[in-house]
């Protein structure tokens, strides 16, 4: 059965000693494809050298809230940097640049909200000026997420990658227009109000993700995380739903081909 990881940082170094080896392994447990996001400007350029290695890689142009701080031009010309490295992907690689991200809010870490804000919405913006997807990274801020996705509208939707929260949280983005990330999360019981939420949305709205290296499942704390664990995401969202392994593939592998256009 056909999974696509919706969210992999397989160009991190965890992954630079055996990268053709894990992915032959994930291949190996069914996964076809995955999405590699952006996290910093300096990091673009090997993002996409990594991404035309391989069939079935995509990458996104974006600048993930842990890279705020070592940003090294003003939140007003962020915009313009990402709508122009899509647009030389574009032209230099195809189909290959997906969505614009991984951007968003992180209200755990020690750069302020306040400097964190102007570098999501700029990447909105240039999300709207390439018609391309947002990948969001919402941790402790979903109340200043929705708000700022409801002022720029991301017109080719997106996805809350790695979902943790409340079903009116979920419903709030699904109505804005996204998808859902689920990820390692939900093989924690004591994960129980995202485990019921992700049970009771309906499957149109999921993705399935790795995260990797990040992430990791019950079981395997302290480990590297890895895309051909993906499979114990899959059994643990039919079990949360009551269904079959092969309709949460079937249906969360079209999601993230929709989504992407991949
Ligand atoms: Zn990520």
């Amino acid at each position: 059965m056909p999974l696509v990881d919706s969210h992999c940082h397989f160009d991190f170094d965890a992954f630079a000693p055996d990268r053709a080896d894990v992915w032959a392994r994930s291949i190996a447990e069914g996964v076809e494809a995955m999405v590699i996001p952006g996290v910093s400007i300096p990091q673009w350029r090997h993002l996409f050298a990594l991404v035309n290695s391989q069939p079935g890689w995509y990458g996104a142009v974006g600048i993930h809230p842990w890279w705020v701080k070592e940003l090294a031009i003003a939140p007003t010309q962020v915009a313009r940097a990402v709508v122009e490295r899509v647009e030389h992907e574009r032209r230099e690689n195809g189909g290959r640049c997906v969505a614009v991200g991984e951007c968003g809010l992180d209200g755990q870490i020690d750069t302020s909200l306040a400097q964190q804000i102007p570098v999501f919405e700029a990447q909105l913006d240039a999300a709207n000026r390439v018609s391309l997807p947002v990948i969001v990274h919402a941790v402790r801020a979903h109340n200043e997420v929705i708000r700022i996705l409801k002022n720029t509208r991301p017109q080719c939707g997106g996805v809350i990658h790695a979902f943790a929260g409340s079903r009116q949280i979920a419903e709030t983005y699904i109505e804005l227009g996204f998808r859902l990330g689920v990820g390692g999360t939900i093989t924690y019981e004591r994960a129980a109000k995202t485990r019921d939420t992700l049970a009771a949305v309906p499957l149109e709205h999921l993705l399935l993700e790795s995260d990797a290296p990040d992430m990791p499942h019950a079981g395997r704390q302290g480990e590297r995380n890895s895309p051909e664990y993906l499979p114990a995401v899959a059994k643990t969202l039919a079990e949360l739903r009551g269904v079959s392994m092969e309709t949460v593939i079937t249906q969360t592998e079209k999601n993230a081909r929709a989504l992407f256009t991949i």
